[in-house]
C-alpha cells in the first residue's frame, strides 16, 4: 500500500512572518491523517517552519540542494546546509529551476545521488513536458527521456524510497489542470517505465503525485485516479483553508 503524499511548493513566495502566520493557521486545522503531508517552502523559511511543526506529522522541504557540500557556489545551498535544519524532503528539477535556472537532466541526477546516498531527506522528482511537446504527441517520449536520464546509476532500493511528480509544465500555475485521464495515464506511463528500468516491486513502491493546478475543486477527482499517489500543489498551498481542503480530499 502507497502512502498519499501531498506536498506544498510555496516557490518564492512567504517571508518568515508570513510563514509563521500560516503555520500557526494550519496547525488549528490540521487532523493527524493517513496522509503523508509536507510544505516546501523557500530556505529562509525551513527552521521556522520546522520549529512551528515540531510535534506533529507536516514534514518540511526544500526546493533545491547543490550537489557538491561547500565550494565557490555563490547563491547556492548545500546538503549538510539542510541536514543540519532536518529538512525531510527537497524538490529537485523542478521546471521552473530547469526554465530559468539551467537545471539539466544531468545536475538533476547528481542532486538525486547526493541526496539518496548520503541522507535520508526524500527527494521528490519533477518530471514533465511542455505545451508544445504535449501538442505534438510527444509527451511520453520526453518524460521517459527525463526519467532515464534522472534516474541514471541509482539502484532499485533508492528510486523506491524517493517521490516523482509529474508536473505537464503547461498546467503549472496557468490554471489549467490535466484531466483526471491526462493525469493518470502519465503517471501510469512513468509507473510502467520504472518497472521496465527496475522491477515490479520498486513500480509498486514508488510514490508518484501529480502536479499542476491541483486545488480544492479539482483533488478528489485527480487523487481517485489509481495510479495517482498524491500532488505536489503549488499556488493553492499558500492558503492554510485550500491546502487542508487538498489533504482531507
Ligand atoms: C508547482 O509549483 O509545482 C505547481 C504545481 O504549481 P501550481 O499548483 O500553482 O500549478
Amino acid at each position: 500500500m502507497r502512502i498519499p503524499f501531498i506536498a506544498g511548493n510555496w516557490k518564492m513566495f512567504k517571508t518568515k512572518k508570513e510563514a509563521k502566520e500560516f503555520a500557526e493557521e494550519f496547525r488549528t486545522l490540521y487532523k493527524d491523517t493517513d496522509v503523508r503531508t509536507a510544505i516546501c517552502a523557500p530556505f529562509t523559511q525551513l527552521d521556522t517552519l520546522k520549529e512551528a511543526f515540531a510535534g506533529t506529522s507536516i514534514g518540511v522541504g526544500a526546493q533545491n540542494v547543490h550537489f557538491e557540500d561547500e565550494g565557490a557556489f555563490t547563491g547556492e545551498i548545500s546538503l549538510p546546509m539542510l541536514k543540519e535544519i532536518g529538512v525531510d524532503y527537497c524538490v529537485i528539477g523542478h521546471s521552473e529551476r530547469r526554465q530559468y535556472f539551467n537545471e539539466t537532466d544531468e545536475t538533476v541526477n547528481l542532486k538525486l545521488k547526493k541526496l539518496l546516498n548520503e541522507s535520508d531527506i526524500v527527494p521528490i522528482l519533477c518530471v514533465g513536458e511542455n505545451l508544445e511537446q504535449r501538442e505534438a504527441g510527444r509527451e511520453k517520449e520526453i518524460v521517459e527521456g527525463q526519467i532515464r536520464a534522472d534516474l541514471a546509476g541509482i539502484s532499485a532500493d533508492k528510486v523506491a524510497s524517493m517521490v516523482i511528480a509529474y508536473e505537464p509544465i503547461w498546467a503549472i500555475g496557468t490554471g489549467k489542470t490535466a484531466t483526471p485521464e491526462q493525469a493518470g495515464e502519465m503517471c501510469a506511463v512513468i509507473r510502467g517505465i520504472i518497472e521496465e528500468l527496475y522491477d515490479e516491486d520498486t513500480c509498486d513502491r514508488v510514490i508518484i503525485q501529480y502536479g499542476g493546478s491541483v486545488k480544492p475543486e479539482n483533488a478528489t477527482e485527480i487523487m481517485n485516479m489509481d495510479e495517482i499517489d498524491g500532488a505536489l500543489v503549488g499556488g493553492a498551498s499558500l492558503i492554510p483553508q485550500k491546502f487542508m481542503d487538498i489533504i482531507n480530499s
